[in-house]
């Protein structure tokens, strides 16, 4: 069953997420917040991020999918959504704990971006180009990940959950969509 995304007025989105214990990272109890958060994840239908407060758990964990990583040369349009909604399914989705961003490039872009969390709402933020960011993973092990382009900018993105900011605070050209 997938997990409701909770959306830009609840007040845990406002919240610093807390830190996983150590001990409570291999629980059964981390495992299916884990779970959860990847159901939710595939079950959205552009998102390729996913921070714990955004279904309701006030931890510092997120998820970024594999796709993020992958540099796609061909174009989202020739995949029909049959194919698309396929490929979601296959991509492998990188966890992050009590994660740390220990380096951002000076160097800034203004990239598009939107959140499963502010439906409908796109704009603009400006990104470091490349970010490391230390975290544990989902078997407690430390990572160290460098990334630039749309990985780099969906490690920030995250990250800030984490610290109870949403894109829209720093986004210049606030767009909304029409509904459809
Ligand atoms: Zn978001």
């Amino acid at each position: 069953m997938q997990h409701k995304i909770v959306q830009k007025t609840d007040p845990i989105l406002r919240k610093r997420a807390e830190e996983v214990l150590p001990d409570q990272i291999k629980s059964r109890k981390i495992k299916d917040i884990i779970h959860k958060m990847s159901a939710s994840l595939r079950a959205s239908s552009n998102g390729i991020g996913l921070a714990a407060p955004q279904i309701g758990i006030p931890l510092a964990i997120f998820i970024v999918s594999e796709e993020a990583i992958v540099v796609k040369k061909e174009s989202d349009i020739i995949y029909n959504e049959d194919e698309k909604e396929k490929r979601r399914k296959r991509w492998k989705h990188f966890v992050f704990i009590n994660p740390r961003l220990i380096k951002s490039s000076r160097k800034k872009e203004l990239m598009p971006e939107g959140c499963l969390s502010v439906d409908g709402i796109f704009g603009q933020v400006r990104r470091a180009k490349q970010v490391t960011v230390e975290a544990l993973d989902e078997n407690s092990r430390m990572l160290r990940v460098g990334a630039s382009g749309l990985f780099a900018q969906v490690l920030q993105h995250e990250t800030d959950h984490l610290n109870g900011v949403l894109f829209i605070d720093k986004a210049e050209n606030l767009e909304k969509l029409p509904n459809e």
